[in-house]
Formats: C-alpha cells, structure tokens, sequence
C-alpha cells in the first residue's frame, strides 16, 4: 500500500504505546519516524548533568541560555545523542521521567524543541509522536491519531518496559509518574495535552498490537481511499 508524502501526527496520554504504533507505521509505509518526548528527555538530562533543575523540579533561568550550546540529534538507528555520546538509555529511566513533564513546561524549552521539530516536518514523510503534535506543532498534519488505554494497563506496560530494561521500580512509582506526568502535561499552559478535535481516537485498553495496526490501516485506507 503506497501512502502520500503526509505528516502522520500519534499524540496521547504517557505509555499509550504511541511509539510502538508510530514506528510500525513507519516502517510498513515508509516513513522516518520521530520520537519528540525524546527531545524533551535530552533536555531534562541535560538540565539534571548541568545542575540547572532541583530535586523538586524547579528549572533554573540559566537553561535558557544553555540551550543555545545544546547538541541533541538522532543517530542512523534512530537513538538520541548528546553531542559524541548516545543518551538513549539514560533518557529513559525513572529519573528522567520525574523531571521531564516540568522541564516540558517552560515555554521557551518548547520553543526550541519545536524547531528541531518543524525542521524535521519540512522533509514531509513522516510520523511523529508526542503530546502536541496535531495540536500545536502540525496542526496541518494530514492524519491524526490520540491515542488513550486505561491507566493499569499503561501502567504495567511502563513497569515491563523497565524491567526489561534492568531498572528495579515498584509498580506503584510508577502509577504515581504516570499520573504526574499526564496532569502536568494536560494542564500546563504552553500546548498541553489534549486531542485535536480532527484527531482519531484509538483506545488501546483491550486491542493486541495486530488489531491496532488494522486499526490504523483501515484508517488510513478510508482516509486516502487506497485500496
Ligand atoms: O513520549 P514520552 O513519554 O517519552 O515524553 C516524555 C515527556 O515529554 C512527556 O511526559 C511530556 O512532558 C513531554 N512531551 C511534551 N510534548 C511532546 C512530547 C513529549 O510535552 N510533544
């Protein structure tokens, strides 16, 4: 099935499984799939390495200035780097994901991960996954997706992503993060959270990976009427 040069935007709630779904459309279809909390996770390390955040996520004024000489991009697979190293991992753990949600409030932050974005966006092509992305950042994209599943099932799917991953969390923390996270990301005042009112709902709660892809291909099919 051969797709347009479109810009497919995954928005949702945290461990929806956007990502998982992004990157399967992304390579069924061709496209260059990017992961925008990615950026937004460079940043908080970032933040945390520089001392530029307290431990009750307080973001010092500083970081504005320090974004400036920020060098976060994405390797050949896909993997964030700061600079020479590659931060995948560390972007990923707990302590990342409790800083990140403020860090994603401060406006200018936004700013400057909006332009990696839109850099990104001009090449046409391509999924992207986040929280504002058909909201704030394409608010053009061709396809829309919001993708929502009940909270035990995100959260003991962030709980086995990190188990797999050799971190030792309780699953409780981890239900705490999420809902942080979601309400700090629902209520803040720079493009928050919430569904485009021309995005398409999918809820994930009682779906397998395969009815979900189904899902969006008939979506797809219907939209573009490709058989
Ligand atoms: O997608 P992921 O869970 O990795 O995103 C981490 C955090 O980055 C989110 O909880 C949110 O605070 C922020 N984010 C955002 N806007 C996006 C993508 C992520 O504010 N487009």
């Amino acid at each position: 099935m051969k797709i347009p040069d479109i810009i497919i935007a995954v928005d949702g709630y945290s461990s929806t499984g956007k990502s998982s779904l992004a990157k399967k459309i992304a390579r069924k279809f061709d496209f260059l799939y990017l992961d925008s909390g990615a950026l937004y996770r460079g940043v908080t390390l970032f933040a945390q390495e520089e001392r530029l955040i307290s431990r009750l996520g307080k973001v010092s004024d500083a970081l504005r200035e320090a974004l400036s000489g920020l060098d976060l991009h994405f390797d050949a697979e896909g993997r964030l780097c700061m600079g020479p190293r590659c931060i995948e991992q560390q972007i990923r753990t707990m302590e990342v994901s409790a800083q990140v949600s403020p860090v994603a409030a401060v406006p200018y932050v936004r700013e400057w991960v909006d332009e990696k974005l839109h850099e990104f966006g001009r090449r046409g092509r391509i999924v992207m996954d986040g929280r504002d992305i058909g909201t704030a950042v394409f608010p053009n994209a061709e396809l829309k997706i919001f993708m929502t599943a009940s909270e035990q099932v995100r959260a003991q799917r962030r709980y086995d992503e990190l188990v797999a991953k050799g971190e030792t969390p309780l699953l409780e923390e981890v239900v705490q993060n999420l809902r942080e996270r979601d309400y700090i990301d629902s209520h803040r005042e720079t493009a928050p959270l919430r569904r485009a009112t021309d995005a398409f709902e999918l809820d994930n709660s009682d779906m397998t990976f395969e009815e979900e892809l189904a899902w969006v291909q008939g979506l797809i099919q219907g939209k573009f009427g490709i058989l």
